[in-house]
């Protein structure tokens, strides 16, 4: 049950297109994710999915077959919602077979169904219960057991877990991961949260600004980012962006204060540098010019966020070790050690420096797997 995106995109009103040329293959089985900030066009791109809105233009197809305009119950999937939709005065039970009865499938196969799929997401003592009953993951659970009971193999999620407080959350990524992968689902799953995408997705496809920035596994994302708003969307804390000018024949100056060696001489004059916390070094007291002043110190326990800002007024994010002490207005010495991500003045990602040597980055058409 593969999916393919052929150059889909959406006006609401004419001429304002929220969603422009949206490509993608979504392979059978997997679980893809679309990730990108409120507003971006996300819930519009899976109810397009869905056949819940018209498409303005391109082409979907379904498990090989052109389905740009088949009415949702001829989709062949199901969806899941952040609000649960059940149905408030029917049992658990009933709410997972709602779907069956509907379809008329035999009273024998709907119980065979419901019961496994209820049994599935852990839910055999609140069979009777009504949602008002159940907690919000429990609830969650309800409309994940309807998708399941279903003999859809295509199941579309939307933001499905943003209701959950963060502990539970946490722990119904891993089992609807499990489940997936158990009942072989192929599942579209928008968030808008990194973390999220990056911990249960196979591939992501990342939106912004009407389009498509990068599509890639979580892995591609994060270690080879298509452009400067893929790569400060991924990692916590985030990439620190720096303006960047060629110095010397191969060596970038960044904010007037970090000196980073490029293996060739570069072609233009004006980068923008990216380089995460976790790739800068702090030298030990009296040792390297100093050339950053601590703003902000944040104690995580294990380690202590530093925010600072470098000699000419950009600010910096810096990872430290816990046992050390900081403050307000300390002045550091911070070195560039681990990868540097370059970037034209555009944004667009042009190669990855590591130790002097340069490594390819992603794109968007490149990095599609
Ligand atoms: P996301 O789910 O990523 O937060 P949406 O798909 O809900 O984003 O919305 C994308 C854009 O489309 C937003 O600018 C939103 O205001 C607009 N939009 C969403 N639904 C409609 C609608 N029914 N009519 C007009 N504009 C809409
Ligand atoms: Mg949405």
């Amino acid at each position: 049950m593969s999916i393919e995106l052929k150059a889909l995109g959406k006006e609401y009103t004419a001429g304002n297109w929220v969603l422009e040329d949206v490509s993608a293959h979504i392979e059978s089985g997997e679980f893809f994710a679309i990730v990108g900030p409120s507003g971006c066009g996300k819930s519009t791109l899976l109810r397009m999915i869905a056949g819940l809105i018209p498409i303005s233009a391109g082409e979907l197809q379904i498990d090989d077959q052109v389905a740009t305009n088949l009415p949702p119950k001829d989709r062949k999937l199901t969806m899941v919602f952040q609000s649960y939709a059940l149905f408030p005065f029917l049992s658990v039970t009933d709410n997972v077979a709602f779907g069956l009865k509907a379809r008329k499938f035999p009273a024998d196969e709907i119980k065979k169904r419901v019961d496994k799929a209820i049994d599935l997401v852990n839910l055999n003592e609140f069979k009777d219960r009504k949602p008002r009953d159940l907690s919000g993951g429990q609830r969650q659970r309800v409309a994940l057991a309807r998708a399941i009971a279903s003999d859809v193999k295509i199941c579309l999620m939307d933001e499905p877990l943003s209701n959950l407080d963060a502990q539970l959350r946490i722990k119904m990524r891993t089992e609807l991961r499990n489940l997936q992968r158990e009942l072989g689902l192929t599942v579209i799953y928008v968030t808008h949260d990194q973390v999220e995408a990056m911990t249960m997705a196979d591939h992501i496809m990342v939106l912004h600004n009407h389009e498509i920035q990068q599509i890639g596994t979580p892995l591609d994302i994060y270690n080879r980012p298509a452009n400067t708003f893929v790569a400060s969307f991924f990692g916590t804390p985030r990439m620190n962006l720096l303006p960047a000018r060629v110095e010397a024949d191969k060596e970038l100056l960044l904010a007037n204060t970090l000196k980073l060696s490029v293996p060739e001489p570069l072609p233009v004059a004006d980068y923008v540098v990216g380089i995460r916390p976790n790739a800068l070094r702090l030298l030990p007291q009296g040792a390297g010019e100093p050339n950053a002043q601590v703003k902000t110190v944040e104690y995580l326990g294990s380690e202590i966020i530093l925010e600072a800002e470098l000699a000419d007024g950009t600010p910096l994010e810096l990872v430290a070790a816990a046992k050390d002490q900081y403050n307000v207005g300390d002045w550091l010495s911070v070195a560039i050690d681990g990868q540097a991500y370059v970037f034209d003045h555009d944004g667009q990602a042009q190669f990855m420096v590591e130790g002097g040597t340069r490594h390819a980055t992603g794109n968007h058409a490149s990095v599609q797997a």
